[in-house]
C-alpha cells in the first residue's frame, strides 16, 4: 500500500512510518517542518533502510497537496498533521482551528478529487471532555472539548463524519490516543518538543538529563489513590503498530469508526516518575505544586474496540516506556 503520511517527521508519524515501512509498504511525507526536523528522514532511513518520499509542504496548501496526490498514488492516507499543545491552542485560538481545520478541509477536497478512499486520522482521548466517567468509551456522548485544541479534535472528528454520510463509499477510523510516550529502541527518533515541554514524560526525561532544574507534579490532593492525577500511558511503539491494523481494517470496510488506542490502566504521575528513577538509575528531583487548570484527575481508556475490531493490544510495559524516553534522551544529547 502507498499511503500519505500528512505530519510524517513529527514524533507519532515517524514512528508509524517506521512500521509502515517494516510491514512493507510504501510512505510519501507531507509535513511543514512547523514541529519536526528534516533530519528525521535520514533517521528513518537509517533504521528501516528505507527513504520515504518528503514533501515540505503545508497541508492547507491546495497547490501542493495536489502535486502530492499527482505525482503519487495515494492508496490512503495517516492524517498526523495539526498543532496539539493544550495550553498554547487557549492563547491562539485561531491558529488551532485555522491549521487543524483547514488542513484536514483541504486534505478530504484532495482526496476527493483524485479517489483517494481511506483515512485514518490522528484524533485524542480529549474529545471525552470532562464530564464521561472512565474509562472512556468509544460509544460515549463527546460534546464538550475543554480546549480550543480538543475543540478542533470533536470538529474534525465531526467533519470526517459529515463526509462519510455523503460519500458512504468513504472508509475512516478515527484513532483516540490516549498519552503516547517513549520512543524507539534505537533511540535515534522520540519525542522532541521545542523549548520547556508541556508533557509529563519528556519534563522528566530533560530533568533527569540536567536540562531542567526540577519536575513540579501538579497537585497531589486528587481523589486517586496516591493524589495524582491518572493517566493511560503508552508506548509510540505500540501505537504506530495500531496505525498499521487502522490501515487494514478500513481497507476491509467502509464509513467511519472511532477507536480508542491505550493500555485501558490508569498511572499516577508519581508511579510513572518513580518507574523512571528505578528503571535508569537516575535522579529526578521534584517538588509537588497546585494542580495544573485544566487537568482531569483520571483518563484511561476502555482498550477493548481495539483488541476486538483492529486486533491491536499494547504489549510494552511502563517500564519500556521510561527507559526508551530516556535511551532517547542520552543518545540525542550526544
Ligand atoms: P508532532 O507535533 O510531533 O507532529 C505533528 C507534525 O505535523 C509535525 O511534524 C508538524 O511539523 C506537522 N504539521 C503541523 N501542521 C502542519 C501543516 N499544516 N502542514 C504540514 N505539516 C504540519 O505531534 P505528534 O505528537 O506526533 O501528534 C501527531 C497527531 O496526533 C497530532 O494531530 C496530534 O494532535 C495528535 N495527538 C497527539 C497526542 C500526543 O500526546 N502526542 C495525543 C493525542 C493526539
Ligand atoms: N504533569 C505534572 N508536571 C508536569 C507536566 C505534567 O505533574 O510538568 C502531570 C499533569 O498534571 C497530568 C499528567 O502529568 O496529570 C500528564 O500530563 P500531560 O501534559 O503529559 O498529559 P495530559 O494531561 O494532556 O493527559
Amino acid at each position: 500500500m502507498n499511503v500519505l503520511l500528512t505530519g510524517g517527521l513529527g514524533y507519532i508519524g515517524s514512528h508509524t512510518c517506521v512500521e509502515l515501512l517494516n510491514a512493507g509498504h510504501q510512505a510519501v511525507i507531507a509535513d511543514n517542518l512547523c514541529n519536526a526536523y528534516g533530519s528525521v528522514l535520514d533517521y528513518i532511513e537509517q533504521i528501516t533502510g528505507k527513504r520515504p518520499i518528503f514533501y515540505e509542504c503545508d497541508v492547507q496548501d491546495r497547490d501542493a497537496m495536489e502535486r502530492v496526490f499527482t505525482e503519487n498514488k495515494i492508496d490512503a492516507v495517516i492524517h498526523f498533521a495539526g498543532l496539539k499543545a493544550v495550553g498554547e491552542s487557549c492563547r491562539i485560538p485561531l491558529a488551532y482551528y485555522r491549521n487543524n481545520l483547514d488542513s484536514t478541509l483541504t486534505l478530504l477536497e484532495t482526496m476527493e478529487r483524485h479517489g483517494c478512499k481511506r483515512l485514518v486520522f490522528s484524533s485524542s482521548a480529549t474529545v471525552y471532555g470532562p464530564d464521561n466517567p472512565v474509562p472512556y468509551r468509544e460509544d460515549m456522548p463527546c460534546h464538550v472539548a475543554t480546549s480550543p485544541y480538543g475543540w478542533t479534535k470533536a470538529m474534525i472528528e465531526q467533519i470526517i463524519r459529515d463526509y462519510v454520510s455523503a460519500n458512504p463509499d468513504f472508509s475512516a477510523v478515527l484513532l483516540r490516543y490516549f498519552n503516547p510516550v517513549g520512543a524507539h529502541e534505537s533511540g535515534l527518533i522520540g519525542d522532541d518538543p521545542n523549548g520547556v515541554p508541556n508533557n509529563l514524560m519528556p519534563y522528566i526525561a530533560r530533568v533527569a538529563g540536567r536540562q531542567l532544574e526540577k519536575l513540579t507534579v501538579f497537585g497531589d490532593d486528587y481523589d486517586t489513590p496516591d493524589g495524582t492525577c491518572l493517566r493511560d500511558y503508552l508506548h509510540v511503539v505500540d501505537l504506530a503498530k495500531g496505525h498499521i491494523c487502522a490501515l487494514d481494517y478500513a481497507a476491509e470496510r467502509t464509513g467511519v469508526d472511532a477507536i480508542n488506542l491505550g493500555t485501558g490502566n490508569g498511572v499516577s504521575v508519581l508511579e510513572l516518575l518513580h518507574t523512571f528513577i528505578r528503571v535508569n538509575g537516575v535522579d529526578v528531583p521534584y517538588v509537588i505544586g497546585g494542580r495544573r487548570d485544566g487537568d482531569l484527575a483520571r483518563c484511561y481508556a476502555n482498550a477493548e474496540k481495539a483488541e476486538r475490531v483492529l486486533h491491536w493490544k499494547t504489549e510494552k510495559t511502563v517500564e519500556d516506556m521510561c527507559r526508551d524516553s530516556w535511551n532517547f534522551i542520552v543518545k540525542h544529547s550526544k
